[in-house]
């Protein structure tokens, strides 16, 4: 979990206050009042009219309980990365 990654601090970016919430889930309200996981999504070949190959990770976010700064993060940035390196060898084509 992000919290124990090493390179972790505790210390808010924008404000400097040593007050940060790690793991607050991102929840979006979507029809009907559904709740459900934001997400990020990378088309890795946006132009085909179907299978565009969409690769969709979870999110994460810190907040600082001092000034209210939001952090997100992408809860898989390799698999994002690789869609991203393989929607770059798409574009070569
Ligand atoms: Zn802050």
């Amino acid at each position: 979990m992000p919290q124990t990654d090493p390179s972790f601090t505790p210390c808010c970016l924008k404000c400097g206050a040593d007050a940060m919430i790690p793991d607050v889930r991102v929840v979006d309200r979507g029809q009907n009042n559904h709740r459900h996981e934001s997400e990020l999504g990378l088309q890795v070949r946006p132009e085909a009219l179907l299978f565009k190959g969409e690769v969709r990770v979870g999110t994460w976010a810190q907040v600082c309980g001092d000034c209210g700064f939001v952090e997100v993060y992408a809860a898989d940035p390799a698999a994002l990365w690789d869609a991203h390196i393989d929607r770059l060898a798409n574009d070569l084509d």
